[in-house]
């Protein structure tokens, strides 16, 4: 797996705005937000794409996923609702091959996803 931006703001390379961290995740703002809140979750072990996932990385799929739920409710955004996203390759929209969970709040969600 190549050296992604994300390897970067993880090492402490480049800057971002970091919300939140753990042993396992950290969760930084968006740089292009698409909503009031868009925040993007990564794991600290790299992987490239959700295709390079496997049973072994059921925990930390659903820590990604449970961190995003912990920020929603500790922002009081949770009740109102939120999206989550995983682009997945350049057919899924995956520009940063570094796996991440997307998530967006602050505006209505379009029911379609397209
Ligand atoms: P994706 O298209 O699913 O791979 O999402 C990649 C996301 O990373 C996009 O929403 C970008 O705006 C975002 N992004 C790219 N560079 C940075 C950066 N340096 N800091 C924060 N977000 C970034």
């Amino acid at each position: 797996m190549s050296d992604t931006i994300f390897d970067k703001i993880i090492r402490r390379e480049l800057p971002a705005d970091i919300v939140y961290e753990d042993d396992d995740v950290l969760a930084f703002r968006d740089i292009h937000p698409q909503a009031p809140v868009h925040v993007l979750f990564v794991p600290k072990t790299p992987r490239a794409t959700l295709n390079d996932c496997g049973p072994a990385d059921a925990a930390l799929l659903g820590k990604l996923l449970l961190a995003a739920v912990a920020y929603a409710k500790r922002e009081g955004f949770a009740e109102q609702g939120y999206r989550c996203v995983i682009n997945c390759n350049r057919g899924g929209g995956q520009t940063v091959f570094y796996l991440h969970v997307h998530l967006l709040a602050g505006r209505q969600m379009p029911e379609r996803m397209s």
